[in-house]
């Protein structure tokens, strides 16, 4: 696997910041937290906004910094992923070898915000490997070098976890869960869901108010065993669908019904609400 296809800096258009609609206290909690080295731990289901909300305060934050360099590295855990894949390694030139930085060093080293997604996919050994950056040292070893690598000012560690999808077996232990400040996320209200459809997908408003009165019902969908309910982005991917001229029934059953899960039951309930909306 290539290193750029886990790392991605988040930000295309880095004259515009990202496009978040606050649903709480969560910027001044991050900004206060950035500005004095606090470790954020963001908790919540998954397609909820969280990594959005990560790429527009590093926008923000870097408002006013001299250098043009993106100051976010994001990498997407998964159960492959060792501490190795975040430090560096040793890597083979000819005859010779030499180091080379992985992105949680990079971070380090010059200081930029390091978000790590669902933080428990990734090896055991990667949460010992955070906890010194997490206190008042701030410093990374590299047993591999011998090296103390302390952090640059501007380095920040924020996690992802999202506590309703792990197994036991994949917790986050109470050790690490303990040196981050936390931020709660949930699916945001339904005025406010609306309005982010809208503005993401650039559809239409009436559609939009519908698509977030129907995933608000969705997620009240327990009975049939049904934890998650739908993310933001599958009724922004419905709306963007109806946007290019499919049929809005057409659309919610592709973006949403179909994509959610794959029991007959649930899927039938989504149909019999989407009806009461497009019939
Ligand atoms: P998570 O990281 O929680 O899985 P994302 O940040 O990728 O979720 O959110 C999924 C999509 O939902 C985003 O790409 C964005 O389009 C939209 N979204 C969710 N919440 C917000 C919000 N508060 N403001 C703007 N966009 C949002």
């Amino acid at each position: 696997m290539s290193s750029r296809s886990w790392i991605d800096n988040g930000q295309s258009n880095p004259d515009e910041a990202p496009y978040y609609l606050a649903v709480g206290n969560e910027v001044e909690i991050f900004e206060a937290a950035f500005h004095q080295k606090l470790p954020l731990l963001l908790k919540g289901p998954t397609g909820c906004g969280k990594t959005r909300f990560v790429e527009h305060m590093a926008w923000r934050l870097m408002q006013g910094s001299p250098t043009t360099d993106s100051n976010l590295i994001t990498i997407s855990c998964h159960e492959d992923l060792s501490a190795s894949d975040l430090v560096g390694r040793f890597l083979l030139n000819h005859d010779s070898t030499y180091w080379q930085d992985g992105p949680l060093t990079r971070a380090v080293r010059d200081g930029a915000i390091c978000y790590l997604d669902e933080v428990v996919e990734a090896r055991k050994d990667t949460t010992v490997l955070i906890h010194s950056l997490t206190d008042h040292r701030r410093t990374l070893p590299i047993d591999k070098t011998g090296e103390l690598v302390e952090a640059a000012d501007g380095f920040l560690l924020v996690i992802s976890y999202n506590p309703g999808y792990q197994s036991i077996l994949k917790d986050l232990k109470t050790s690490t869960r303990q040196r981050f400040v936390s931020l709660e996320f949930d699916y945001p209200s339904e005025p406010h869901e609306a309005e982010i459809i809208r503005t993401e997908s650039q559809g239409s408003p009436g559609e939009a108010e519908k698509l977030a009165r129907l995933g608000k019902k969705v997620r009240n969908l327990k009975q049939y065993g049904f934890s998650e309910g739908v993310s933001t982005r599958l009724l922004i991917y419905a709306s963007t669908l109806m946007r290019d001229g499919i049929e809005p029934a057409l659309a919610v059953e592709s973006a949403i019904t179909c994509a959610v899960s794959d029991d007959d039951e649930v899927q039938a309930a989504i149909r019999d609400i989407a009806n009461l909306f497009w019939s």
